[in-house]
């Protein structure tokens, strides 16, 4: 997530193979790790402490939400280092140890069993840093990742978008097939028609699409013509049969 400067307070062991074997590929990460043995000689230099926490405290302190954090973090780094202190996966960071950050991180987890596993708590912030700093790069708009839904008549789409009259073709072949297959009565509309086009509007058809439903309505016109006729021919032959 684009993050490489671990700490380690008073490590159980490291290096450690386990941990070379989980990092999949970001040894990088573990090769440059700074090992110390207290918490408060990891942050000396540290202009703003935000430690985490699945747990509300007796005495209240400043908690923060998760993409406010990352937001805090970020800003303050303008002026020197941030840290992030995370706790232990048994028993979490301790109250003295807590007290030695200016802020809480609590990320919303179910209050009925907040406590998530410390590796999962450790990626829901590196991702809030992540969409922080994408959203601030340069030229404005981001990473593409963070732009809405690309629809047809976008940039970057591959086919034109489809223009009313081809989409307008499209729902009278599709009601005229929906006529000869007995699902829809032009009598007794109801709001078939207005549901389909609704949902179809909704998706916003590009030419080549609008040419696929086509050939399917084509084909399925044909097939159930051919059926018609094969049905007709099977009565005409067993009546054929009947009279011989
Ligand atoms: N029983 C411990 C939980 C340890 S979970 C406790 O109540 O503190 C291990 C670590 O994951 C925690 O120390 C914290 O750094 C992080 N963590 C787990 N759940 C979290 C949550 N909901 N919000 C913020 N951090 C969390």
């Amino acid at each position: 997530m684009g993050l490489g400067n671990l700490w380690l307070v008073n490590p159980a062991s490291f290096p450690d193979e386990a941990s070379y074997a989980r990092a999949a590929g970001a040894s990088d990460i573990l090769d440059k790790a700074t090992v110390v043995s207290t918490l408060d000689e990891a942050i000396a230099d540290c202009v703003c402490v935000m430690g985490t926490s699945a747990r509300g405290r007796k005495v209240p302190w400043p908690v923060i939400a998760p993409p406010d954090a990352a937001a805090k973090a970020s800003q303050q780094s303008e002026a020197g280092q941030v840290a992030l202190v995370f706790g232990r996966e048994n028993h979490g960071l301790s109250n003295e140890e807590l007290q030695r950050c200016h802020f809480h991180i609590h990320i919303p987890s179910n209050p009925d069993y907040s406590s998530l596993n410390l590796a999962m708590a450790v990626q829901v912030m590196c991702y809030e840093l992540r969409m922080h700093y994408l959203k601030g790069l340069e030229g404005g708009d981001g990473s593409p990742y963070l732009k809405p839904m690309m629809v047809p008549g976008d940039e970057g789409w591959d086919v034109p978008p489809a223009p009313v009259r081809d989409v307008e073709g499209f729902f009278s072949h599709l009601e005229q097939v929906l006529v000869d297959v007995d699902f829809h009565r032009r009598d007794n509309p109801r709001q078939l028609m207005t549901r389909l086009r609704r949902l179809f509007q909704r998706a916003g058809l590009d030419q080549m699409e609008i040419n696929i439903l086509r050939g399917i309505l084509t084909a399925v016109q044909k097939s159930a013509g051919a059926a018609d006729t094969a049905k007709n021919t099977s009565r005409a032959g067993s009546t054929a049969g009947e009279q011989e």
